[in-house]
């Protein structure tokens, strides 16, 4: 399987954070062509600040290797990881990175600074950027459209509560 495929799959994931309202990131880590990880960002619902998609998915596969070195793995993730992310995958020795969305705000993988690639750490890994890149943006960016829309109903649905509506606002 190449590339894409698994990135299908950390796609997946990601759609399972937006069906229980998190934002859509997902990530698989994959080993000899075997998933061993899987985790979508469950930060809002167990209001856990370490709960993204990739530590989630590096927590299944140190689990399931009953060891915290994931040798041999690469970690597939919808968004370029963020400074925690990047340093856990520093940490348990994932030696290749494929990831879809840049995060020109957060990303601590080419972004805002690269720590998968720093020299002066002991561990560097590969990265494989723009994988699917459109998908992984568009799930994001369409995620934060329809929660803008959604403000504006519900503060829509309060004002006509409040005061009389008047026609102006019966037009709109
Ligand atoms: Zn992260």
């Amino acid at each position: 399987m190449n590339h894409e495929t698994y990135m299908k799959l950390a796609l997946e994931e990601a759609r399972k954070a937006e069906a229980i309202g998190e934002v859509p990131i997902g990530a698989v880590i994959v080993q000899h062509g075997e998933v061993i990880g899987r985790g979508h960002n469950l930060r809002e619902t167990e209001q856990n600040p370490t709960y993204h998609a990739e530590m989630m998915a590096i927590n299944e596969a140190a689990e399931y290797l009953g060891s915290w070195r994931l040798e041999d793995c690469v970690i597939y993730v919808t968004l370029e990881p963020c400074v925690m992310c990047a340093g856990a995958i520093v940490m348990s020795r994932i030696p290749v990175v494929v990831y879809g969305a840049t995060d020109p705000k957060g990303g601590c993988s080419g972004s805002l600074m690269n720590l998968l690639t720093e020299p002066r750490f002991n561990h560097r890994a590969t990265v494989i950027k723009g994988i699917c890149q459109e998908e992984c943006s568009t799930a994001l960016t369409e995620f934060f459209r329809n929660i803008r829309k959604n403000k504006v109903a519900r503060h829509k649905g309060v004002v006509n509560l409040e005061v009389e509506t008047t026609e102006e606002e019966l037009e709109e």
